[in-house]
């Protein structure tokens, strides 16, 4: 497993690894996310899904809840939206 300065805590540590998401957003946790963090988000989006009411089976709301992970993980906005 590879070691990153991960974007959310500063630390070094054991990355994410494959998280299975898609484009830009699945790569930038791969490698700027650690392994802690991206636990974090795991249990944290339960919780950010009931409040916003996502369905992430549609498309706005899983656009939505990818952009809320990226605010928690401190990823900033992908190199192409800027
Ligand atoms: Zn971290």
């Amino acid at each position: 497993m590879a070691v990153v300065v991960c974007a959310r805590c500063g630390q070094e540590r054991e990355g994410a690894g494959k998280v299975g998401l898609p484009g830009s957003l699945g790569a930038d946790i791969e490698a700027r996310i650690c392994a802690e963090c991206w636990k974090e988000w795991l249990s944290t989006q339960i919780r950010v899904i009931n409040h916003y009411g996502l369905r992430p089976a549609q498309r706005e709301d899983r656009d939505k809840l990818y952009e809320l992970t990226r605010d928690f993980l401190q990823l900033g906005v992908p190199a192409s939206e800027v």
